[in-house]
C-alpha cells in the first residue's frame, strides 16, 4: 500500500489521501447523473406499481407507499439538482452524496416494504410477481448507482432483503431458488460497482500524475514556473507580504560553449540541488526557465540574509565541469492580494537582477530601497548588499 494510502473498508476503495478529494468530486458527479436516472425511473414506474397493487393489500400499501416513493423521488431529484464540476468543493460533493444516499436508501427501503406487504397479501397464484417486480427494479437501481459503493450496496440490500428473507422463510424450494437468483444478481452488481469505482479511481490517479508532471521541471526535478505561480496564488489568498528572490547563473552560455550542452545540463542539476536545499515550509524553490531560478515565500519567513549565504554556497560548490560558478540575484517584496500581482513582483525582482548583472554580477540587489535594509535580521547584509 502506497504513501498515505488507507484501507477504507467497503465504503470506498483504498486510495492515497492526495487523491481522495478529487475522487469524491468525480464520484459525486457520476452519482448525480445516475441518481437522476434512478429517481426518474422510480417516478415513471409508479403508475405500474399502483396498477399491479395486490388486491388483498390495504390502501396504505397500494396507494400510500407509491405516493411516499413519489415524494422521496422528487426530493431526490431536488437534492441532485446542483451541477458538480471539477471546481466543486469536496465538502459540497460529500454533502450531496450524503443527502442523495439518504433518499436513495429510503426510496429503496419503502420499495422493499411495498414488495413484502404486497407479496404477503397476494393470493398464491400472483404472489411470485411481487418479488420478481422488486428484483427487476432493484437490479436497475443497482445498475444506476455504480459510482458510490456505499450508496449502491445499501440501496440494493434495502430493496431486496425484506422480500428475500420472507421468501427464504417459506422454505418453499421455488422461493429458495428465487432467493438464490437474487443473491447471484446482487453479487454481480456489487462486482460491477467495484469495477466502475476502480476505473474512476484510475482516472483520478492518472489526472493527478499528469498534473504533477506539468508542475515539475524535467531536467532538474524542481517545481517549474507554473508550480511557483500556484504557490504565489496561495500566498496571495492570505494577503501576505511576499518576497521573491530571482537568481540567474552568471555567464552560463560560456559553460555550454566550452564544455558542451550536456555538461551545462549537469551544472543546472547541481545548481538546482543547492537551491532545493533552501525550500522548506512556506518557502518554495523553482526553476523559472533556462538558467534562472527563484525562491518565493512570505517576507517574514524568507530572510534576505539568505541571499549572500546562497551565493557563497554556489561559489564553493564543486561543479561537474571543475570550475567555479557564480550567480546574481534580484530580490523584491510587496504585499500581494491576488495572483495578478505576480507580474509586478516578478518585474521588480527581475529589474533588481538586471541591476545586479550590470553592477558586475556575483552579487545581490534588493528592489525598492525604501525598504530599509536595517530591518533585515543580518546587519552585515545591509553593507554587503549592493544597491542599484
Ligand atoms: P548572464 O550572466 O548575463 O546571465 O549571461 P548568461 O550567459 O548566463 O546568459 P545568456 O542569457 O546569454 O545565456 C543563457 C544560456 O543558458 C543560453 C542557453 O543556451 C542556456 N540554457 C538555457 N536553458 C538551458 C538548458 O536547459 N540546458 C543548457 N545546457 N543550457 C541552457
Ligand atoms: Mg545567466
Ligand atoms: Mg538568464
Amino acid at each position: 500500500m502506497g504513501d498515505g494510502e488507507k484501507p477504507t473498508g467497503w465504503l470506498e476503495p483504498a486510495m492515497a489521501d492526495s487523491v481522495r478529494d478529487d475522487y469524491v468530486v468525480l464520484t459525486a458527479r457520476h452519482m448525480r447523473s445516475q441518481a437522476q436516472l434512478m429517481f426518474t425511473g422510480f417516478i415513471a414506474s409508479l403508475p405500474l406499481v399502483v396498477y399491479v397493487g395486490s388486491d388483498g393489500a390495504q390502501w396504505p400499501v397500494r396507494l400510500g407507499l407509491p405516493l411516499l416513493i413519489l415524494c422521496l423521488s422528487l426530493a431526490g431529484l431536488w437534492v441532485v439538482r446542483p451541477t458538480i464540476t471539477e471546481q466543486t468543493a469536496p465538502q459540497a460533493a460529500r454533502s450531496m452524496i450524503g443527502r442523495a444516499w439518504t433518499l436513495c436508501a429510503l426510496t429503496a427501503a419503502f420499495g422493499g416494504i411495498w414488495a413484502l406487504l404486497s407479496w404477503s397479501a397476494a393470493p398464491a397464484e400472483t404472489k411470485v410477481y411481487y418479488p420478481a417486480i422488486m428484483s427487476l427494479g432493484a437490479l436497475t437501481l443497482g445498475y444506476c448507482l455504480t459510482a458510490v459503493r456505499a450508496v449502491g450496496v445499501t440501496t440494493l440490500l434495502l430493496a431486496l432483503v425484506p422480500t428475500g428473507v420472507a421468501l427464504a422463510l417459506t422454505g418453499d424450494p421455488m422461493n429458495l431458488a428465487l432467493v438464490g437468483a437474487m443473491v447471484i444478481a446482487i453479487g454481480f452488481q456489487v462486482v460491477m460497482m467495484k469495477r466502475h469505482q476502480d476505473l474512476l479511481l484510475m482516472l483520478v490517479e492518472e489526472r493527478h500524475r499528469s498534473r504533477e508532471l506539468a508542475r515539475v521541471d524535467p531536467l532538474t526535478g524542481l517545481p517549474n514556473r507554473r508550480a511557483l505561480l500556484e504557490h504565489f496564488a496561495k500566498l496571495a489568498e492570505l494577503d501576505n507580504n511576499v518576497r521573491l528572490m530571482v537568481i540567474d547563473i552568471d555567464r552560463f552560455k560560456t559553460v555550454n560553449d566550452r564544455f558542451g550542452h550536456d555538461m551545462g545540463d549537469s551544472v543546472l542539476r547541481q545548481f538546482a540541488l543547492i537551491f532545493s536545499g533552501h525550500a522548506r515550509g512556506t518557502i518554495h524553490a523553482a526553476r523559472l526557465g533556462g538558467e534562472e531560478f527563484a525562491l518565493l515565500g512570505p517576507a517574514d519567513a524568507l530572510d534576505p540574509a539568505l541571499a549572500l549565504r546562497l551565493l557563497e554556497e554556489i561559489r564553493n560548490h564543486a561543479m561537474p565541469h571543475g570550475h567555479q560558478v557564480t550567480a546574481s540575484m534580484g530580490i523584491a517584496d510587496m504585499p500581494v492580494h491576488s495572483s495578478s500581482d505576480w507580474n509586478r513582483l516578478y518585474g521588480r525582482a527581475d529589474k533588481a537582477l538586471y541591476r545586479a548583472k550590470r553592477g558586475g554580477r556575483n552579487g545581490v540587489v534588493i528592489d525598492n530601497v525604501a525598504n530599509d535594509s536595517a530591518r533585515y535580521s543580518d546587519p552585515a547584509l545591509s553593507q554587503a548588499l549592493k544597491r542599484g
